[in-house]
């Protein structure tokens, strides 16, 4: 088994401060573990530089204010946590997990008197999907479960407890050989990946669920705006599954995944075309840090 996420070198920052890797502990009887009181962040850093810093650190506050607490961390303190740890880390591809959760103080449904605690760690990455893999596509499943209606979960928040759906699906697809799945929403629309949201590609448009009740992804927005920019028309509407097998292209959008094409999902067969590949190019060029564009 690889070395554990507790068992890596270096410094975290936790609360204010930086601590050894190992110490950064939580109680057993911590709320946001009971509860799934906690949200976080999934950032990248280019060349020692995060990408779109500031909406992460943005999205990270709104995320708590929607589950009803507050980050006692501005976002330009977050925003200085997570670049001084890169630096601190030594890291120039990297992965950077921001988390705010409640702490012990209280222990039941009701947490008003919690503390917020906020961490921030990174670590070397490359890639989240087989990078070999990615130029021939993934393959995605459907899965059983779907995109809850606002009215029943806090769909706008990146929510911890939104992943537990996530987690099985994820699962249940890796265990029938296919690398993520195409999960639908309440009413049966397409709504996105386990971690990543999803665009296809018609008559040279791109094709986009509209993100009501998922989240909106800051690499789905930027995608949007590197296609307007090349002429691309984008259609952000609600897409049904009987329209998959007109699609001819098909790919992820994230932090993580970056832009990934798609080569199947379920029956349904994409080819990785000049759009897809186009637009990962210009994502790959627009994430470098902007020094390292300014030196070319
Ligand atoms: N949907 C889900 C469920 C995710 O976890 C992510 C990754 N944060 C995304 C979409 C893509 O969001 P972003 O482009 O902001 O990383």
């Amino acid at each position: 088994m690889a070395t554990g996420f507790d068992q890596r070198e270096g410094f975290i920052w936790m609360n204010g401060e930086f601590v050894k890797w190992a110490d950064a502990k939580i109680h057993v009887l911590t709320h946001g573990l009971h509860y799934a009181s906690a949200v976080f962040e999934g950032e990248r850093a280019y060349g020692g530089e995060i990408f779109k810093l500031n909406e992460h650190s943005e999205r990270l506050h709104e995320s708590a204010r929607i589950l009803g607490f507050e980050i006692p961390y501005s976002v330009t303190e977050l925003n200085d946590a997570c670049s001084e740890l890169v630096r601190k880390q030594g890291l120039q591809n990297a992965y950077v997990r921001p988390i705010a959760w409640r702490g012990s103080e209280q222990l039941g449904v009701a947490a008003q008197e919690t503390r917020i605690n906020c961490a921030v760690a990174a670590w070397e990455w490359s890639s989240y999907f087989d990078p070999a893999q990615k130029l021939k596509g993934i393959r995605l499943c459907m899965a059983e479960y779907r995109r809850p209606d606002p009215l029943t979960a806090p769909s706008r928040s990146k929510a911890c407890g939104l992943y537990t759906i996530c987690t099985i699906s994820k699962h249940a697809a890796e265990a029938k050989g296919y690398a993520d799945a195409l999960m639908l929403d309440w009413r049966g629309q397409v709504a996105e990946a386990t971690g990543a949201n999803i665009f296809f590609v018609k008559d040279g448009q791109l094709h986009t669920p509209t993100a009501d009740c998922f989240l909106d992804g800051i690499t789905r927005r930027t995608i949007m705006g590197l296609a307007r920019d090349r002429g691309i028309e984008v259609h952000e509407r609600a897409i049904m599954p009987e329209e998959l097998e007109g699609f001819e292209q098909c790919f992820l959008s994230g932090t993580a995944a970056e832009v990934t094409p798609v080569s199947e999902i379920g029956p349904h067969r994409f080819v990785v075309g000049e759009i897809a590949k186009t637009l990962m190019n210009d994502y790959y060029a627009i994430v470098q840090p902007k020094h390292a564009v300014a030196a070319e």
